[in-house]
């Protein structure tokens, strides 16, 4: 008998019809004899509504207030999923991140998880019932509601995984599984039947929406096996877990792309020491994470410094580059929003010299330009315009032969 938490997210839970498939979905599960913890996502477009909602009302939306509006999508699907159970005389019982006993930090918006005291969950089990968890929320240090960032409940599924001690983590969405590039993008990209954990995190973190990076990191630190599959199909997906011998040994294992990000540019600055030390501290103290970082050699005792932030967090950053930067005497400040990155990502990458040669010679065949370029033990990432990403997904995952 095993204990599996099952994620269902948004789509998942999209309208009356997908509720009671995910509960018969539950109901097989407990039949086969394994133990069910549920965790789900607010109906369809619901959060979206509900912040476009806030935005109607008002231009103000304090945190606190945001966390508490948001939070109640999870509460209507985890209390209808509950109904649906009951139909199927499955005993099931729903809990609100607080109610789980999910603590988090008292950053509103995107909180994170402290700790997780899930006594009420351990004896719901026991009486033989189906905790139905609330994703993406908790109870702050202060007692108050918080939220842990947009498609935190990812995030929640794995974290209750590890804390509980279940087998796995299922996590069920409208894709069936984590492909070798976007299909939308690549038609004959394929499913990839096992990846590692430091593999999926190169891809959540360079553009792959299918998990949230930070339900990635929970799931490596605690090792908690995630299989991430569809609830449409039911079909095998993809097993994310600990690296081992029977992984696909392919060198490169997938193309990732993002669209979501902008580059700020800091022209002429004095080349001297803790100039670049006061942005980044600006910019982190404004809870911004920074990306890419390029700065180029100094010309005559200045230089430029350009980095990437998240689209949203542009308006705050470029606030401090230009407060910096007149504060250090350098020339100005601009962002790009026209942008886009394109990354390869291979855990074979470490003993197979060549790769970033190939991938810039592909880049160059097609006529795109590299505007800047990040890597990792297992990942190259360029910065091209955003109009030249789709063209260089394609020639990357035919050149890699994926
Ligand atoms: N409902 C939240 C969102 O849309 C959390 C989630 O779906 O994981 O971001
Ligand atoms: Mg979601």
């Amino acid at each position: 008998m095993a204990l599996v938490v099952q994620k269902f997210g948004g789509t998942s839970v999209g309208d009356a019809d997908r509720i009671k498939a995910v509960a018969d979905h539950i109901a097989r599960t407990r039949r086969r004899g394994d133990q069910v913890v549920a965790v789900v996502s607010a109906m369809g477009k619901s959060t979206d509504d509900l912040i476009r909602l806030a935005t109607e009302v008002s231009s103000t939306h304090p945190g606190r207030e945001l966390d508490m509006l948001l939070t109640a999508g999870e509460r209507i699907s985890m209390s209808l999923l509950c109904m649906a159970l009951a139909d199927l005389d499955v005993p099931a019982v729903s809990f609100t991140g607080s109610q789980a006993g999910i603590i988090t930090d008292t950053d509103h918006t995107r909180a994170k998880i402290v700790e997780i005291r899930p006594e009420r969950l351990f004896e719901a089990l026991q009486a033989g019932k189906v905790p139905v968890v609330a994703g993406f929320q908790g109870m702050s240090l202060d007692r108050d509601v918080t939220t842990l960032g947009r498609g935190g409940s990812d995030t929640t599924a794995v974290a209750l995984a590890a804390s509980l001690n279940a087998d796995y983590c299922e996590i069920y969405t409208d894709v069936s599984g984590v492909y070798t590039a976007d299909p939308r993008v690549v038609p004959t990209a394929h499913k990839i039947a096992k990846i590692s954990f430091e593999e999926m995190l190169e891809i959540a973190a360079s553009g792959g929406r299918v998990l949230a990076l930070r339900s990635v990191e929970f799931a490596r630190n605690f090792n908690v096996p995630i299989h991430v599959r569809s609830s449409f199909t039911w079909e095998p997906g993809t097993w994310v877990k600990q690296e081992d011998e029977t992984m696909e040994q392919g060198v490169v294992s997938a193309i990732s792309h993002d669209i979501t990000e902008v580059k700020l540019t800091i022209t002429g600055v004095p080349d001297r020491p803790g100039i670049a030390a006061r942005v980044f501290r600006e910019i982190a103290e404004r809870g911004i994470n920074v990306d890419m970082i390029v700065q180029n050699t100094s010309k005559e005792g200045a230089t430029d410094i350009s980095f990437t932030v998240p689209k949203d967090d542009m308006g705050p950053s470029l606030e401090v580059t230009q407060i910096v930067a007149s504060e250090v005497g350098a020339l100005n400040s601009y962002a790009d929003p026209g942008i886009g990155r394109v990354s390869l990502i291979g855990a074979g990458m470490k003993t197979h010299p060549g790769i970033t040669a190939t991938m810039f010679e592909t880049l160059a065949k097609e006529g795109i330009n590299i505007e800047m370029i990040s890597t990792s033990a297992i990942r190259i990432s360029c910065v091209v315009r955003q109009t030249d990403v789709e063209k260089a997904v394609k020639a990357l995952h035919e050149a890699f032969d994926l």
